[in-house]
């Protein structure tokens, strides 16, 4: 790994103020994402800074909702009374996340802003679009975990964090400080579909600003489910998942938000699943179509038509969870 220099300040604004020390800065949160790619030489950094100390590690109560800090790990994100009982979908996102050591190390802020798990993406060897080159290796060689929505654009990547999925699902806002202080995106507008003006990013942060807190709105009567596909016994990403949150109007669906997972390089919300679910029941068939209607237009590249079958289950068993139904 290339020597770098590290800083660690206590304060959200001298973090602020370290990102600007010059060349390449970035912040370091657990380091199980940016140490790895400094190892494999995917980047280098003239300097890091230590954002643990600085950033807020608590998860409050606000305006109904809740307040979670960009320090707050996994581990904590996911155990939090709150958070299980108000938006169980980001509770049990967090919980699937890899294994013990990596939620208790993992942070809020790093896992939102973890970089590609695309194979070319982490290895030193593949110059791609994302690293400044002009090609994308995914489209001739290995792609059976690469996009099957939103992949018209120079990169075919899936967003990799867990958390952003039931993020947008719940209609969170996020707050990023900067050096003209803070401001704040919806989470669906957050991510970005990759462009070849922006293709080595994968959101709308500035290399001068942190992620610093994830605000979840009120949860009113919502009822969520979350499902994840993954390798059996696996402690890897998971292969599909959606999360879908509704509103009741007595025995029928009032309003309704379907985000899928790992099947695009934001998360993807199916506005058709959505109208599927709209009205009707929460029943086997009523989920079943919303799942024919979550893939509609889906364009697999050609190692990952089976996504297909398996985000339809996700949807599915999403449903069928937030209807209270799934065995
Ligand atoms: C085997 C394995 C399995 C995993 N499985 C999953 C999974 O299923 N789902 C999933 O979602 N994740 C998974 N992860 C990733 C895990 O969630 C990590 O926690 C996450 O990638 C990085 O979190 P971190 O705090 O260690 O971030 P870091 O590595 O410190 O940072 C990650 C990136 O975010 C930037 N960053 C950090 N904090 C901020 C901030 N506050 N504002 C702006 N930028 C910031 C850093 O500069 C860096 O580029 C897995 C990891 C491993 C090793
Ligand atoms: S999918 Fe994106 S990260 Fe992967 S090789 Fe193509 S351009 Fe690079």
């Amino acid at each position: 790994m290339k020597a770098f220099a590290y800083v660690s300040p206590t304060t959200a604004k001298d973090a602020i103020a370290a990102l600007k020390a010059g060349g390449i800065v970035r912040p370091l949160a657990g380091g199980q994402d940016l140490l790895a790619r400094l190892k494999d030489y995917v980047e280098t950094a003239d300097t890091l800074v230590n954002v643990k100390q600085a950033l807020d590690a608590t998860v409050t109560p606000a305006g109904g909702g809740l307040k979670i800090g960009a320090a707050v790990t996994l581990d904590a994100l996911s155990t939090n009374p709150h958070v299980i009982r108000m938006y169980p979908a980001l509770a049990e996102a967090a919980a699937k996340v890899g294994s013990p050591q990596i939620r208790h190390q993992g942070t809020v802020g790093g896992n939102l802003n973890q970089r590609p798990r695309c194979w070319y993406f982490r290895q030193e060897e593949f110059v791609c679009f994302k690293k400044g080159g002009n090609r994308c290796f995914s489209v001739d060689g290995e792609n059976q975990h690469h996009a099957i929505f939103g992949n018209d654009g120079p990169s075919k990547i899936v967003h990799s964090s867990s958390l952003a999925v039931p993020a947008v699902a719940y209609g969170a806002r996020f707050v990023v400080a900067g050096p003209n202080g803070e401001r704040e995106i919806p989470a669906a507008e957050y991510f970005t579909l990759p462009t070849m003006q922006n293709v080595k990013k994968e959101n709308v942060l500035g290399d001068d600003e942190l992620l610093t807190h994830v605000i979840l709105p009120a949860p009113g009567h919502i009822r969520s489910g979350h499902y994840e596909v993954r390798f059996k016994e696996s402690r890897d990403w998971p292969m599909a998942f959606a999360t879908v949150v509704v509103t009741m109007n007595g025995a029928n669906v009032a309003s309704a938000r379907v985000v899928l997972g790992a099947v695009a390089p934001t998360p993807w919300r199916s506005e058709a699943a959505e109208r599927a679910l709209v009205g009707k029941p929460l029943t086997q068939a009523t989920a079943e179509a919303a799942a024919a209607a979550a893939v509609e237009g889906a364009k697999p590249m050609s190692q990952n038509a089976y996504k297909i079958q398996i985000t339809k289950t996700a949807v599915v068993r999403a449903i069928l969870e937030a209807a209270g139904k799934r065995a």
